[in-house]
């Protein structure tokens, strides 16, 4: 059984379903209504500025991320093909660019790592910088550029992976919760509440709700921020935190932008979507709304207006001719974090059988965590799946699982 509709779950239940296993995938609301769906699409496979951040952060988890960003450049790269069909995936390039000479020193460090890695990543001059995107600020002195990255269409990639899931025969349940998980025994037991669909006729009665037991063999929470209440509910603790962000987006334009474009020293993403419009992003903060004791997820954040000034100021330094685009829309949505920064996929060693992934940047690395926890799931090459994703196995947290009694 897979928990969450968004990337993550929809591209597990389709693995796991076409590999020929009888496949329940439950979402609260529609496919990619979590994080999946408002996310930047950047496929960022260089090593992320919040890692950089962070003392070491060119050591282990840079060196264990780049390992995955290895694997997902594969998967992004093969998506279409294996699923015969458009996802407006764009993999044309990717600039992380730097305005100081303690900023270029930090790129040629991470390059060097980078190559290390297998990664193929190289540190481009000013001039150079200039050559391949004239657009961008005469101020800039130097880039990693990376040929694999890009973007692809947040919208459509959940929807589109949740329709190939169901096309292979999982059955998949939208507007339907998942309110108690349980193991007894060798299996687990889950609670499903499914929302009916709306009175005819503008009736102002409620829609009726339907509950019913399920039982799985095997369970994967894949449920973005919410994936800490669900393993909460099988009685473990999953410690994820919400991280509300910021996202903008211009008027459309002629295309005039190939590459994704990063900064090292600032939080800044841009990338103009097939439309034309430029999306405009980085991680800028937003506001939680909050219920009297916790985080209320079911609202999305409120906008800052330092991090909107913050963002598109970055945006303006790093690409000055963007002034002149009308901003359409800024949103906000809630993507989850560990402490360590590093995602969460495997199996839970207090209780066999229960998987999860969540967290970190699960948009480029979705694909990754799906094809690789499935393989978990199905005992497929077992130990190499183990290894490529031990960077991330809840296992870090049985030191706090180990004083829950089941
Ligand atoms: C503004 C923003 C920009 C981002 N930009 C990028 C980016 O450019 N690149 C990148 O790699 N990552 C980015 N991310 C992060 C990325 O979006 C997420 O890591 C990724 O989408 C997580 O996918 P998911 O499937 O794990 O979770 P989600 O997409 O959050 O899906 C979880 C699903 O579980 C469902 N659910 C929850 N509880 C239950 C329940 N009890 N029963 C049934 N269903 C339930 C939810 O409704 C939801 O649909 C960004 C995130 C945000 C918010």
């Amino acid at each position: 059984m897979v928990i969450g509709g968004g990337l993550v779950g929809a591209a597990s239940a389709w693995h796991l379903a076409r590999a020929g296993n009888h496949v329940w995938l439950a979402e609260q609301a529609s496919p990619g209504h979590g994080a999946s769906g408002q996310n930047a699409g950047s496929l960022h496979f260089q090593i992320e500025r919040r890692f950089l951040e962070r003392e070491g952060g060119l050591g282990y988890e840079g060196e264990q991320t780049a390992r995955l960003s290895r694997i997902a450049v594969e998967d992004w790269s093969s998506l279409e093909t294996t699923m015969d069909i458009d996802l407006n995936i764009h993999m044309n390039g990717g600039l992380m660019v730097a305005h100081s000479a303690a900023e270029v020193e930090l790129l040629e460090a991470k390059a060097a790592r980078e190559q290390a890695m297998g990664l193929s990543v190289e540190t481009i001059d000013a001039a150079e910088v200039q050559r391949r995107a004239p657009y961008l600020s005469p101020d800039i002195l130097a880039a990693n550029f990376m040929a694999a990255e890009g973007h692809a269409d947040a919208r459509i990639i959940a929807p589109t992976f949740t329709q190939a899931a169901r096309s292979a025969g999982a059955r998949i349940f939208t507007g339907t919760r998942i309110t108690a998980l349980r193991k007894h025994g060798g299996h687990f037991s889950a609670t499903m509440e499914s929302r009916g669909p709306a009175q005819a006729g503008g009736s102002s009665r409620p829609a009726k709700t339907e509950t019913r037991r399920i039982t799985a063999a095997k369970v994967l929470i894949c449920s973005g921020i919410w994936s800490r209440q669900l393993a909460a509910m099988a009685g473990l603790h999953l410690p994820l935190f919400p991280a509300p962000l910021t996202m903008n987006v211009t008027q459309r334009r002629d295309p005039f932008l190939p590459y994704l474009i990063q900064h090292v020293g600032r939080r800044l993403s841009m990338k103009q979507a097939s439309a034309g419009n430029v999306l405009i992003g980085g991680g800028w903060p937003s506001r939680m709304w909050r219920n009297e004791h916790e985080f209320d997820f079911t609202r999305p954040p409120a906008l800052v207006a330092e991090s909107l000034a913050g963002n598109l100021k970055a945006a303006v330094e790093t690409m000055p001719g963007i002034v002149d685009f009308d901003l359409l829309r800024s949103w906000t949505g809630i993507t989850a974090v560990t402490q360590d920064q590093l995602p969460v996929a495997g199996e839970f060693p207090a209780m066999p059988g229960l998987f999860c992934a969540a967290g970190g940047s699960a948009f480029t690395l979705g694909p990754t965590f799906a094809r690789l926890v499935s393989r978990q799931i199905l005992e497929q090459d077992r130990a190499e799946a183990d290894a490529l994703l031990s960077v991330a196995s809840p296992a870090r947290f049985e030191s706090l699982n180990g004083f829950m009694g089941q």
